[in-house]
C-alpha cells in the first residue's frame, strides 16, 4: 500500500516516459508501442550457431547459416543479439554508452536474457563484460557491459567476473576503422589477470553491439588461452551486413 502510494508519487514527480523516444507512458513499461514495433527483434529462424536471422532452413533442416555451415571450427559455443542495430534504436544505445543514460540497462538487460536463452539452457559460469581501457573508463565513468552484465547476473542468476579479463592497452575507438584495420587495432590489448578464475569455466562475454565482431574475437581467444571451456557471446545490438 504504502509502495503503491510512494510509486505513484514518483510517477508523478517524474512521469514514465518512453526511453526511445520521450513520450509520456501511461502504463507500466519503458518504451512506447510505437517504439516497440520499429525495433528489429532477431526472431527465429536464425543460426543456432552465430544466431544471425536466417530465411529457412538448409536442407538437412539444421538451423545454420550459409557462413557456419561451411565452417569447422568457431570461436564461440554460440552468439545471440536482441536486435539489428539501426537508427531506429541508435539513441537507446548510445544513450546509455555515452550520455549517462543507465536507466536504459534494466530494459537493455531484459533484451539479453530473452535473447540468450539458448545459451542459458545449455548452461554457464560466469558472465565477462568486455573491458574498457582504464583511461576511457575514467572519462565514461562506467563500463557499459559492466552495468549490462551486473544486471543481467542478477536476473538470470549467473555471476559476473569484471577483473579477470583486462584491457591492457589504450586502443582507438572501433567505429574508425574497417575491416582490417580493426582487427589489427585491438590486436594484443587484451589479457587475463587471474587465469584461475577462467580456467575450465563455461563463460558469456556481453557487449553492447557486435559490429565485425574483431574485439569480441580477441576477448574470446585470450580467455580460451587463459583454459576457458567455451565462449558464448551475447550482445544488445548487431550491425546488418
Ligand atoms: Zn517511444
Ligand atoms: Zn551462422
Amino acid at each position: 500500500m504504502f509502495f503503491e502510494i510512494f510509486e505513484k508519487l514518483l510517477n508523478f514527480i517524474f512521469p514514465r516516459r518512453c526511453l526511445k523516444c520521450g513520450k509520456s507512458l501511461f502504463e507500466d513499461g519503458y518504451l512506447c508501442d510505437k517504439c516497440v514495433e520499429e525495433i528489429n527483434f532477431i526472431t527465429p529462424p536464425y543460426c543456432y550457431k552465430c544466431g544471425h536471422p536466417i530465411n529457412e532452413l538448409t536442407a538437412d533442416g539444421k538451423m545454420l547459416c550459409a557462413s557456419c555451415a561451411g565452417k569447422k571450427r568457431h570461436f564461440f559455443r554460440m552468439m545471440r543479439s536482441a536486435f539489428v542495430y539501426d537508427n531506429s534504436n541508435k539513441n537507446l544505445i548510445l544513450g546509455f554508452k555515452f550520455f549517462d543514460k543507465t536507466e536504459n540497462a534494466t530494459l537493455l538487460a531484459a533484451m539479453l536474457k530473452i535473447a540468450g536463452k539458448d545459451i542459458f539452457s545449455q548452461g554457464a559460469d560466469i558472465i565477462v563484460p568486455v573491458p574498457l581501457h582504464y583511461s576511457r573508463l575514467i572519462k565514461r565513468k562506467y563500463n557499459q557491459s559492466v552495468i549490462l552484465a551486473d544486471k543481467l547476473s542478477k536476473m538470470v542468476g549467473i555471476p559476473v567476473d569484471r577483473f579477470s579479463l583486462i584491457r591492457h592497452k589504450k586502443t582507438r575507438p572501433q567505429v574508425e576503422f574497417s575491416g582490417r584495420q580493426r582487427v589489427n587495432n585491438v590486436k594484443n590489448a587484451f589479457s587475463v589477470k587471474n587465469p584461475e578464475n577462467i580456467k575450465g569455466k563455461r563463460i558469456i562475454l556481453i557487449d553492447d553491439v557486435l559490429t565485425t565482431g574483431s574485439t569480441i574475437k580477441e576477448c574470446a581467444s585470450v580467455l580460451k588461452k587463459a583454459g576457458a571451456k567455451s565462449i558464448d557471446v551475447l550482445t544488445v545490438a548487431r550491425t546488418a551486413d
